[in-house]
C-alpha cells in the first residue's frame, strides 16, 4: 500500500515533507502508549497536519500532498496498527493468500462475462481474468460492457450452478501451502485494529456528513480560525459542459482553458473548488456563478463556500477511505472488524450505525466520495457472505428512504448506492433472508406505492399524462429490484416464507389494482384529438412489469396452497376493480332462440382501458390451477355464486374489441398514439401479458359458460348483433366496409380461442413445444438470421427465450457468404405444424406466410389448401371451450357468412372471411376427427357433423352448410379457395364414415375399402386435374414470357445507347480473342525490347460517353475523352511503417523513390469514360449545386475538384485523358542490321555525347545546368552531338489541343495531391510526379495479382485494365507539355545512378532508390534527347526499340546488383548442391564484387544462394516492366504469363524482356561496359556501410503488406484492450481503445487525452495516427465496440462490419447481443482487399452517400 517501491514512505518523507518528518517518530511513540487515548491523539494529529498537507486547494501538488499525508499520517498509524514495518508486514500478508472471492469493482466500459449455461441469473458475472481462468471459457457465454459499479462474482457459490470458481480464486491455487486460505492475525493487531478502526471510521463518517461550512467540530479546531474560503462548485446532471465552462467564465472572468479545466474535474470528482480568498470574495462569487448558471439553463449550479479547513479534512476522509478500501483486501480479519463496528448502534441511541448514516447520506455526496464509499463497501461487505447479510438487512431497513432520496437525486444510478441492491437481491439465499426476515417484496411494493401517488387520478388510477422520462426510469429501478428479488424461484417453502410471500403478493396486487383500467380512452368522433396523450410511460411500465408478473405467477405456481391463496386474493381484487357499469340496466339479446342477459357497454362510445394487469394475472393464476390440477379444489377458496365468469371475461373482451375497431379505422380521429398502444399490446415485448392472456381469459370464459351465450356476448361486443340477425343491411358503404373488417377480427378471435391451445395448463404441452411453434411459424415467413429469430420471442426474467434447446430440432443452418448473414431454414418435415392463422401472425406476416406456403406447394405439384394442423387436446379444465365449435350460434354465423358469398351480395363478404370460416370448419371437423379416433362413437358428444349437415331453418329454401360448401366451389371469386373446399368436403365425408364405421361395422369393412377406393379414383382424377393445371401454367407461363420480351425490346430500343455500350464492350473482347486465336496462328513475336520487339496491338479504340451517350473514336487530334478517376496518397507498400513521412510536399524532391516505398501516390479509376467537355460541365453543374447544400464539404471536397461518377458514385478527384495508343511495328531485318553497329557501349557513348553536348550549349545561355561531364574511357571523336538522330527520328505526335488541356489537369491534380501543395502547373516537379505515379500504381497493381494469386496479364478487373492503360499512355505523352531543358534536366539525374560518371549532386547510391521507379522515369523521359532547336522529334521504333532495350538492361543490372549486395547478411538456411550455370556464374560475380568492396561483401555465399536470391527478389521488377512495356507498346505477352505458374513465369518474364534467363550473362555479355559502373556502384559509402552491417537495406522480394493479424476469438482483443493504459494520462475514466489495422498500434481514440495539434487543428488520436501511418486513409477496429473505422483525411469517415462472426454467422457491431465471436477469415480478406485496391475512399464515400446520418459525429476527433 505504501505507493509502489518509492524507497518507502520513511524515505519519502525525508525528502519532501521538510520540518514535520521530526515530529514522526515522536507522534508513533505517541500513539504506542498505551495510557493514551487513542482517538483524541489521533484527531489531534489531523488537526495540526491535514489543513496544513492541503492548503493549496485550487492549485494542488498531487505528488507532494501524498507524500505528506504518508509521512505525517498513515506510516505512523499502520506502525501502530501493525506493530512493526508496515511493508514488511503487507507484504508478509498478501503472501499468506487470497480470497476465495474475487470482487473485482467493474469501472465503465469493462467487458463483463456471463455464462448462459452455469450463471444462475444474467447479473452473475466475471471479469476478464477470471473468465479466461474458469470452465466457462468454453461454454454458451456473453460478453457485455459493463455501466460501471458492478463486481466480479468469480467465487460466489450461489452465483453458479457450476464452475464457481476459476483456476485463481480456487483455495490452494495461488500458491499458498495453507487449505485455509487466509492467515490469521494475531491478537495484539486484532487488538489494535478495534481502536483505530472506530477512530477512523468515525472521521471519516463524521467529515463526510458535516454540514457546517465555516466551523469543524471542536475536536479538529485547535488553531486560530484564518478567513480562508473556497467557492466550490458541484456537478449535477442538469447542467451540461458548456453551461457550466459559460458561467465559470462570465462569473469568475477566467480563460476558456481555466474554466474547461474546472469542469472537467467536476465532472470527474464531483466538485472543485474554483476560487478561494476571502469569505466576501467567496460567497460573491457563488452568488455571481448561480446567476450565470440560471440565466442559461433556469436552474442555478450548486455552489457552496467552503472554509478551507473544511475542505482539507473532507479531502483527508476520502483518503483515509481509499486507505482502508485497500487494507481490506489483506485480511479476512481486518473486515470482520471493520463491518462489526460499521454496524454497530451505539446503546440506548436511536441513531444508525455507521454504515447506515453513509448509505443516508449518500445522494447528498459529491461523485468523488461516492466512489469512495461504494468501493468500501464491495471490498468489506460484500467479501464476507456473514456481513454482507446483515449489510442488506440494514439495506432493506432503510430502503424506502433510500429510493426516494435516489428518485430526488439527479445522478446516475450507476453513482447512488441503491444500485447496490442488484448484488444483495439476486442472491438467491440472501432473497429468501430477507423476504423472511425483512419481508423486502412487501417493502418494494410500498414503496412503489409511496413515490406513485402523484400519478394517480381521482379513481386511484394510475395517469402518466405529463410525467418526467428521468423521474419514471428512477422509478423503474425500484420495479427492477423487485425483478432481482424474484428471479430464482425458491425450492423450499416455509410457512414464514408462504406468509411473507403472499403478503408481498397482496402488496403488489395493490399496484396492480392503480393499474387495472388505467388511461382510460374514449373514441373520438367528429373532430380529430387535439393533443396525443403520452402513452409510452404506462406501456414502458407494462414492459418492465411482465416477466415480473410472469415470475409472481411462478412462485405462486410452486406450492398448491399459495397458489389458491393467491387466486382467491386477485380474484377478489378483479371483482373490486369491476364495479363499473353495475348502474346501468340489463338489457336481453336473442337470436336463434338464445338469449343473452348484459349490462349495455358500447366500446365505441364508452371509455375503454388497455390496461387490464389484474385480469391477465388472473388468467395466468388460472392457467397454472389447471396445469397442475389444483382447479379441483378452488371452489374451497372462491364460491361458485362469487365466481362470476361473465364479469372476468368482460374486460379483456373489451379490449380485443378496441383492437378490432382500430383496425376497422373507427378510431381514426384517436391519433398514432392508439395506434402504438395496440402494436405493443401485441407486440413480442409485452403480448405475453397482455394480448396472450385476454385469449386465455377467453378462453376461461368459453370453457365455463354456455357456448351459445357465449357466442352471444361475443356478437353483442363486436357490436355485430344486428348483422347477424338478417335485418336489412346498411347501403352505407363505409359502414359495411367496416363492418366486413369487425366480422373478419371476430372469427379470427374465434379461431383462437378454439385452436390456440400452445400454453401448458390450457393443454399438455411444454415451454420447448412453444417455442418450437413459434419459430415454425417465423420460418414459414422465410429463412431468418439467428438474432432476427431471438428478437421475435419472448424472453424470459434471464433474457433467455429457449431457442437454443429447440432450433436444431426445427431448422437448419445456413452458413453466410463473404457478406450477409447465415439464416436457419425450416426443415421440411415441420411444415405440416403451419397453421395460417397463427395468433401470433401480424397482418403482413401473415399474408406473407400464406403466400409463401402456397408457392411451396405450387412448386411440389400439390394442391394449395392449407387446412389447420391437428390441435393437441384442451386438458380437462378447458376442455369445454370446443363446444362452441357446434352450438348453434356459431352454426348461424358460418352459414349466414357462407350464404352471403354463395348468393353473391359482393359487398357484405371478402374472401378472408370465407377462409376464416373455412378454418373454423375444418377446426370442427378435426375435433370430430380426433374424438371418434379416440373414443367409441356413441360416447362422442361432439356432434359437429352432425350440425353442419342440419338445415338452417325449416323454411322451404333452407340449407346446410355442406350443400353451401358445394356452391361456393362455383363462386368465381373464391377460386383459390377451391382446394381448401374440396379438402372440407373430404373431411366432411371421412368423419361421416367414422361414424357409420362404428355404428355398422360389418358393413363399414366392405364400405371402407369402397371408401378407399373412391378415395383412390378421386385421387387418380385430382391428379388429371393437376396436370391440366400444370399445362395451363406452363402456357400461361409462356406467353409471359412472350410479352416480356417484347418488352425488353422495348426498353432496349429506349436505352438503345447504353445496351450498344456493353455490346460494343463484348465485341471487343471477341476481336481481342480473335486476334488472339490469329496470332497463334501467324506467331508473331512477343517480345517488348529491342530489335526482335513484336507489333504492337493498337485496335481502333471507340468509347462511348457516359454523359451524353454519344460515341466517339480515340484519336490524337480530336477533342479529349477522359476517365473518372482518383488520386489519392498511400502507404499500402511501404516496408517501413515507423518512418515518418512529410506532412506537406512544399520542399520535397519526388524524383527518386525510397526503396522503403514509404508513401506513393495511387491514382486508380471506376473505368467510365466521357468527353472532356460534357465532365467539365458536369462538374460545374455538381458544384453549383452542392454549394448551396449545407455540410456538403464533408461528403466532396469541391475545392480540390473532388466529385462522384456520375454512372457508379465513385469518389473521384480528376481524370485521366485517354491517349491513343501509337501502334508500331518495326522490321526486324533493319532492327538486327542496327544490332551490328549499336552495342551497348556504343550506345553509351552516342547519349553521353549528347548530353555533353546540350551541356555545351546550354552553358552559353545561362549558368552550367548540366553536370561537368567525365568522359572517361569512352572517348570517340567519331561521335558527335547528332549521331544520337541518326539511327532514325520521326516528327513528335501532335495532340489535339483540347488532348493537351487534361493532359496539364491531370498532371497538375497529381502534383497537388502527391505533395499536398496548392496546384502549380509550371512547377518542375510536375512530371516526376507523373512518372513516380506511373511507377507506383503498377507497383501496386502486381503487388495485389501476386497476393491474390492471378496471373499477371489477362485477370486484371476492367477498370484497372483501362485505368492502368490511360495511365502509362498519358504518362508517356505529358512529357510534351513541359519544357524538354526540364525532362532532360531530370532524365540526367535519373540517369546518374545508373552511369556514376554523369554523377550530379545529391545523387542517391544505388541502395537508396526503387530501381523501378528509375526505369520508368529514364523510359519516359528518354525522347526529350531528340529535341533539337525547338523541333520536337522523337526516337523512330528502331530507336526506342534500343533505347528501350539498353535503359531496361541497365537498370536490371542496378537492380541484380542491389539485390546481392542487400542479401549478403543472408546467412545459408539449407544445403544445396546446385552446380548449374546460373550459380557458377553468381559465384563468379560475387568474386567481383567482393574485390570491388575491399573485401566487405563476403565471397563465402555459397553461389546457389546468391542465385537464389536474385531469382526470387528480381520477380516483382521484372513482373512490374511486362506490365509496364505492355500498356506503353502494346505488345502481346506470352501466353505463360496469363497462367500462374513460378517456373513458366520466370522465362516467360525473361522472354518478353529480351532477358537470359541466366541474369548474370547479362554482366557477361556487357562486361567491358559494365565493369567500370560495378565499380562505381559498389564503392558508394553508403553501399560499403550496408555491407559492414552499419544499416540495412531494404530485402528483395520486399515483403508483401498485409493487415494484421487478428486473433480468432474476439475475447483476446477485448482482453487486450482491457490492458490498454492511455499512454498520455493516468486517470482510469473510460476509454475507447481502437486498433490500427494497419500497423497494430492501439490507440487512445475519442479522448482530450490523446488529441494532438496538428497544423494548429486538434486532431483525434486516430485522424493523427492515420496521417502518418496510411497518409491519411486509414482502417481501424474499435474495440470495445467490435466496428471496423474507416477514415480518411480529417472529415471524413465511415463504419464497417468487423469481420467477426457469432456461430450464427451474424456480426454483433456493439455487442449488443454479446455472443463469442470468431474471426472471419474471408471477410477480413476482403478488407484487406478494399485497401490493397485503394478502395477505402470509395466505401467511405459510397457509405457516406446511403446513410446521411454522419453529419452529427466528428470524424476529426476520433
Ligand atoms: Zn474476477
Ligand atoms: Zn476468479
Ligand atoms: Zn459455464
Ligand atoms: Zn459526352
Ligand atoms: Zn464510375
Ligand atoms: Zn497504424
Ligand atoms: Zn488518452
Amino acid at each position: 500500500m505504501a505507493d509502489g517501491g518509492n524507497g518507502g514512505p520513511g524515505a519519502a518523507a525525508a525528502g519532501a515533507a521538510g520540518g514535520r518528518v521530526h515530529a514522526q517518530p515522536q507522534e508513533r511513540a505517541m500513539w504506542c502508549d498505551e495510557r493514551f487515548n487513542f482517538q483524541a491523539t489521533f484527531l489531534q494529529c489531523l488537526a495540526k497536519h491535514v489543513p496544513n498537507i492541503y492548503s493549496a486547494e485550487m492549485d494542488p501538488l498531487l505528488e507532494k500532498q501524498e507524500e505528506m499525508v504518508q509521512a505525517a499520517v498513515l506510516y505512523p498509524l499502520e506502525c501502530y496498527l501493525f506493530g512493526e514495518d508496515p511493508d514488511m508486514f503487507l507484504e508478509k500478508l498478501q503472501q499468506s493468500g487470497t480470497s476465495q472471492l474475487c470482487g473485482k469493482v467493474f469501472k465503465g466500459g469493462e467487458t463483463t462475462y456471463s455464462c448462459r449455461d452455469c450463471a444462475v441469473d444474467p447479473t452473475c458475472v466475471l471479469c476478464m481474468d477470471c473468465f479466461q481462468n474458469s470452465i466457462h471459457k468454453n461454454h454458451r457465454y456473453k460478453m457485455h460492457s459493463s455501466t460501471g459499479g458492478g463486481f466480479c462474482d468469480c467465487g460466489d457459490t450461489e452465483a453458479w450452478k457450476a464452475g464457481p470458481l476459476c483456476t485463481k480464486h480456487e483455495p490452494g491455487a495461488s500458491g499458498s501451502a495453507k487449505e485455509n486460505s487466509e492467515c490469521q492475525l494475531n491478537e495484539e493487531i486484532m487488538e489494535h485494529s478495534r481502536r483505530v478502526f472506530p477512530a477512523v471510521i468515525k472521521y471519516i463518517v463524521d467529515m463526510l456528513i458535516w454540514e457546517e461550512e465555516k466551523e469543524l467540530p471542536p475536536e479538529l479546531t485547535i488553531r486560530e480560525k484564518v478567513d480562508s474560503y473556497y467557492c466550490v462548485l458541484f456537478n449535477d446532471e442538469h447542467h451540461s459542459y458548456d453551461h457550466v465552462i459559460y458561467s465559470l467564465q462570465r462569473a469568475l472572468g477566467c480563460e476558456l482553458g481555466e474554466a474547461q479545466l474546472h469542469t472537467t474535474a467536476i465532472d470527474k470528482e464531483g466538485r472543485r473548488a474554483v476560487k478561494a480568498g476571502h469569505y466576501t470574495s467567496c460567497q460573491e462569487a457563488k452568488e455571481e456563478i448561480k446567476r450565470h448558471s440560471e440565466n442559461v439553463s433556469q436552474r442555478p449550479l450548486h455552489v457552496e463556500v467552503l472554509h478551507a479547513d473544511v475542505m482539507a479534512h473532507q479531502k483527508f476522509a476520502l483518503r483515509l477511505g481509499s486507505w482502508l478500501n485497500k487494507l481490506m483486501s489483506y485480511s479476512s480479519d481486518f473486515r470482520q472488524i471493520f463491518c462489526q463496528i460499521c454496524l454497530k448502534e451505539e446503546a440506548g441511541s436511536e441513531n444508525p450505525c455507521f454504515i447506515s448514516k453513509l448509505m443516508l447520506w449518500d445522494a447528498k455526496l459529491h461523485k468523488g466520495a461516492r466512489k469512495v464509499l461504494h468501493e468500501l463497501i464491495f471490498s468489506s461487505f460484500f467479501m464476507e457472505m456473514e456481513y454482507k447479510k446483515l449489510f442488506a438487512v440494514e439495506f432493506v431497513k432503510y430502503y424506502k428512504a433510500l429510493q426516494k432520496e435516489y428518485i430526488s437525486d439527479d445522478h446516475d444510478r450507476a453513482l447512488s448506492v441503491t444500485a447496490l441492491s442488484v448484488q444483495m437481491f439476486t442472491v438467491p439465499t440472501l432473497a429468501r433472508h430477507l423476504i423472511e426476515e425483512q419481508n423486502v417484496i412487501t417493502t418494494i411494493t410500498e414503496t412503489l406505492l409511496e413515490v406513485l401517488p402523484e400519478y394517480l387520478d381521482k379513481n386511484d388510477k394510475f395517469n402518466f399524462q405529463g410525467y418526467s422520462q428521468d423521474k419514471l426510469n428512477r422509478v423503474y429501478a425500484v420495479i427492477y429490484d423487485l425483478r432481482y428479488v424474484l428471479v430464482s424461484k425458491p425450492t423450499l417453502w416455509t410457512d414464514r416464507l408462504r406468509a411473507r410471500f403472499l403478503e408481498g403478493f397482496v402488496s403488489f396486487l395493490r399496484i396492480l389494482t392503480c393499474m387495472q383500467g388505467m388511461e382510460e380512452i374514449k373514441r373520438q368522433i367528429g373532430q380529430h384529438i387535439e393533443v396525443d396523450p403520452d402513452w409510452e410511460a404506462a406501456i414502458a411500465i407494462q414492459m418492465q412489469l411482465k416477466n415480473i408478473l410472469l415470475m409472481f405467477q411462478e412462485w405462486c405456481a410452486c406450492d398448491e396452497e399459495l397458489l389458491l391463496r393467491a387466486y382467491s386474493e386477485c380474484h377478489k381484487a378483479v371483482m373490486r376493480c369491476s364495479t363499473n357499469g353495475r348502474s346501468r340496466e340489463k338489457t336481453v339479446f336473442h337470436l336463434c332462440g338464445h338469449t343473452l342477459e348484459s349490462r349495455p357497454y358500447r366500446v365505441s362510445a364508452d371509455p375503454v382501458s388497455i390496461h387490464l394487469p389484474l385480469s391477465r394475472t388472473l388468467a395466468g393464476l388460472h392457467v397454472r390451477l389447471s396445469k397442475t390440477g389444483t382447479i379441483s379444489r378452488l371452489h374451497e377458496f372462491v364460491s361458485p355464486e362469487e365466481f362470476q365468469v361473465e364479469l372476468l371475461v368482460e374486460y379483456p373482451l373489451r379490449c380485443l374489441v378496441l383492437v378490432a375497431q382500430v383496425a376497422a379505422e373507427m378510431w381514426r380521429r384517436n391519433g398514432l398514439s392508439l395506434i402504438s398502444q395496440v402494436f405493443y399490446y401485441q407486440d413480442v415485448k409485452c403480448r405475453e401479458e397482455m394480448y396472450d392472456k385476454d385469449i386465455i381469459m377467453l378462453q376461461i370464459g368459453a370453457s365455463l359458460m354456455d357456448p351459445n351465450q357465449f357466442l352471444l356476448l361475443i356478437l353483442q361486443r363486436y357490436e355485430l348483433a344486428d348483422t347477424f340477425k338478417k335485418l336489412k343491411p346498411t347501403k352505407d358503404q363505409d359502414l359495411i366496409k367496416q363492418c366486413n373488417v369487425l366480422i373478419e377480427e371476430m372469427l379470427q378471435i374465434l379461431i383462437y380461442v378454439v385452436g390456440e391451445r400452445y400454453v401448458p395448463g390450457v393443454s399438455n404441452v411444454t415451454k420447448d413445444d412453444v417455442t418450437m411453434r413459434e419459430i415454425i411459424h417465423l420460418l414459414c415467413i422465410e429463412p431468418m438470421a439467428h438474432s432476427a429469430i431471438t428478437k421475435s420471442l419472448p424472453e424470459n426474467e434471464n433474457n433467455e427465450t429457449g431457442l437454443e434447446n429447440v432450433i436444431d430440432r426445427v431448422a437448419t443452418f445456413k452458413k453466410p457468404g463473404v457478406s450477409g448473414h447465415g439464416v436457419y431454414e425450416l426443415k421440411d418435415e415441420c411444415l405440416k405444424e403451419f397453421n395460417m392463422f397463427f395468433y401470433h401472425y401480424t397482418k403482413t406476416q401473415h399474408s406473407k406466410a400464406e403466400h409463401t406456403q402456397k408457392k411451396r406447394r405450387k412448386q411440389e405439384n400439390r394442391d394449395e389448401a392449407l387446412p389447420p394442423p391437428p390441435p393437441p387436446d384442451f386438458s380437462p379444465a378447458f376442455s369445454n371451450v370446443v363446444r362452441i365449435l357446434n352450438c348453434d350460434v356459431m352454426m348461424h354465423i358460418l352459414r349466414t357468412i357462407l350464404q352471403r358469398a354463395v348468393e353473391l351480395e359482393t359487398h357484405l363478404w371478402t374472401e378472408a372471411m370465407i377462409q376464416m370460416v373455412l378454418h373454423l370448419l375444418s377446426l370442427g371437423l378435426l375435433e370430430e376427427k380426433q374424438q371418434l379416433q379416440k373414443s367409441p362413437e356413441e360416447e362422442v358428444t361432439f356432434d359437429f357433423y352432425h350440425k353442419a349437415t342440419r338445415m338452417g331453418s325449416s323454411a322451404l329454401n333452407a340449407v346446410n352448410v355442406l350443400m353451401l360448401l358445394e356452391k361456393l366451389k362455383r363462386v368465381p371469386q373464391l377460386e383459390a379457395q377451391k382446394d381448401t373446399v374440396n379438402w372440407i368436403l373430404q373431411m366432411f365425408d371421412t368423419v361421416k364414415r367414422l361414424r357409420e364405421k362404428s355404428s355398422l361395422t360389418t358393413v363399414a369393412a366392405t364400405s371402407g375399402s369402397e371408401a378407399t377406393k373412391g378415395d383412390e379414383s378421386s385421387q387418380d382424377k385430382e391428379k388429371a386435374e393437376r396436370k391440366r393445371k400444370a399445362e395451363a401454367a406452363r402456357l400461361h407461363r409462356q406467353k409471359i414470357m412472350a410479352q416480356m420480351s417484347a418488352l425488353q425490346r422495348n426498353f432496349i430500343e429506349t436505352h438503345k445507347l447504353l445496351y450498344e455500350n456493353t455490346l460494343e464492350a463484348q465485341g471487343k473482347e471477341d476481336s481481342i480473342m480473335e486476334e488472339e486465336s490469329m496470332s497463334s496462328a501467324i506467331d508473331y513475336s512477343r517480345i517488348a525490347l529491342g530489335p526482335r520487339r513484336g507489333p504492337s496491338v493498337a485496335e481502333k479504340e471507340v468509347l462511348t460517353c457516359i454523359l451524353c451517350q454519344e460515341e466517339q473514336e480515340v484519336k490524337l487530334e480530336s477533342a479529349a475523352m477522359v476517365l473518372s478517376a482518383c488520386v489519392q496518397k498511400s502507404t499500402a507498400l511501404t516496408q517501413n511503417r515507423s518512418r515518418i513521412l512529410e506532412l506537406s510536399g512544399d520542399t520535397l524532391d519526388p524524383l527518386f523513390m525510397h526503396p522503403d516505398l514509404p508513401c506513393g501516390t495511387h491514382t486508380g479509376s471506376c473505368g467510365h469514360v466521357m468527353h472532356a467537355a460534357c465532365w467539365q460541365k458536369y462538374f460545374e453543374a455538381m458544384q453549383l449545386n452542392f454549394r448551396q447544400r449545407l455540410h456538403v464539404e464533408q461528403i466532396f471536397d469541391l475545392e480540390n475538384g473532388e466529385y462522384l461518377c456520375p454512372l457508379c458514385k465513385s469518389l473521384c478527384n480528376t481524370v485521366i485523358p485517354i491517349v491513343p495508343l501509337q501502334a508500331q511495328k518495326i522490321n526486324s531485318e533493319d532492327a538486327e542490321a542496327v544490332a551490328q553497329i549499336l552495342s551497348l557501349a556504343r550506345w553509351l557513348e552516342i547519349i553521353t555525347v549528347r548530353i555533353s553536348g546540350y551541356s555545351v550549349k546550354n552553358a552559353k545561355g545561362e549558368k552550367q545546368s548540366l553536370p561537368a561531364f567525365t568522359n572517361k574511357g569512352m572517348g570517340n571523336s567519331a561521335l558527335e552531338f547528332h549521331s544520337i538522330l541518326s539511327f532514325g527520328v520521326q516528327s513528335s505526335a501532335k495532340y489535339s489541343s483540347s488532348i493537351k488541356e487534361m493532359l496539364i489537369l491531370f498532371a497538375t491534380t497529381i502534383y497537388r495531391v502527391g505533395l499536398k501543395v496548392a496546384p502549380n502547373e509550371a512547377d518542375y516537379r510536375i512530371p516526376m510526379m507523373t512518372w513516380s505515379t506511373c511507377a507506383f500504381t503498377i507497383q501496386c497493381i502486381e503487388n495485389l495479382l501476386e497476393t491474390e494469386g492471378k496471373p499477371l496479364f489477362g485477370s486484371l478487373q476492367n477498370r484497372q485494365h483501362s485505368g492502368l492503360k490511360a495511365l502509362v499512355q498519358f504518362a508517356a505523352a505529358q512529357r510534351t507539355t513541359s519544357p524538354q531543358v526540364l525532362i532532360q534536366k531530370h532524365l540526367i539525374r535519373l540517369l546518374g545512378v545508373l552511369l556514376p560518371n554523369f554523377k550530379v549532386e545529391d545523387t542517391p547510391s544505388l541502395l537508396e532508390v526503387d530501381m523501378f521507379h528509375i526505369l520508368v522515369g529514364v523510359v519516359l523521359s528518354f525522347p526529350s534527347l531528340y529535341w533539337e532547336d525547338a523541333v520536337d522529334l522523337q526516337p523512330s521504333s528502331i530507336s526506342s526499340a534500343y533505347n528501350h532495350l539498353y535503359l531496361f538492361h541497365l537498370t536490371t543490372l542496378a537492380h541484380i546488383t542491389q539485390i546481392v549486395v542487400s542479401s549478403a547478411t543472408e546467412s545459408p538456411t539449407a544445403r544445396s548442391s546446385d552446380n548449374s550455370e546460373e550459380a557458377q556464374s553468381a559465384q563468379s560475380f560475387c568474386r567481383e564484387i567482393c574485390q570491388y568492396t575491399s573485401g566487405c561483401f563476403s565471397q563465402d555465399i555459397p553461389g546457389w544462394l546468391v542465385w537464389d536470391c536474385v531469382k526470387k527478389g528480381i520477380m516483382p521488377f521484372l513482373r512490374c516492366a511486362a506490365l509496364f512495356f505492355h500498356y506503353l507498346l502494346g505488345v502481346s505477352p506470352p501466353e505463360e504469363l496469363l497462367q500462374v505458374s513460378e517456373e513458366g513465369q520466370f522465362k516467360a518474364l525473361c522472354s518478353y524482356l529480351s532477358l537470359p534467363t541466366n541474369l548474370f550473362l547479362l554482366f557477361q555479355e556487357y562486361w567491358d561496359t559494365v565493369n567500370p559502373l560495378l565499380q562505381r556502384w559498389c564503392a558508394d559509402p553508403v553501399v560499403l556501410s550496408c555491407l559492414k552491417g552499419k544499416s540495412i537495406a531494404v530485402r528483395y522480394p520486399r515483403k508483401r503488406n498485409s493487415l494484421i493479424e487478428l486473433p480468432e476469438d474476439y475475447s483476446c482483443l477485448l482482453n487486450q484492450a482491457s490492458q490498454f493504459r492511455c499512454p498520455r494520462s493516468s486517470d482510469d475514466e473510460q476509454k475507447h481503445p481502437v486498433l490500427c489495422l494497419f500497423c497494430g498500434a492501439m490507440l487512445c481514440s475519442q479522448n482530450t487525452c490523446c488529441q494532438e495539434l496538428v497544423n494548429g487543428e486538434e486532431l483525434g488520436a486516430c485522424t493523427s495516427h492515420a496521417l502518418q501511418c496510411g497518409a491519411g486513409v486509414c482502417m481501424f477496429l474499435k474495440i470495445r465496440e467490435c466496428k471496423v473505422v474507416l477514415i480518411e483525411g480529417k472529415t471524413r469517415g465511415c463504419l464497417y462490419p468487423a469481420p467477426y462472426l457469432d456461430e450464427y454467422g451474424e456480426t454483433d457491431p456493439g455487442l449488443k447481443r454479446g455472443n463469442p465471436l470468431h474471426l472471419c477469415r474471408e471477410r477480413y480478406r476482403k478488407l484487406h482487399l478494399l485497401w490493397q485496391q485503394h478502395c477505402i475512399i470509395e466505401e467511405i464515400a459510397r457509405s457516406q452517400e446511403t446513410n446521411q446520418i454522419f453529419f452529427g459525429f466528428n470524424w476529426q476527433l476520433l
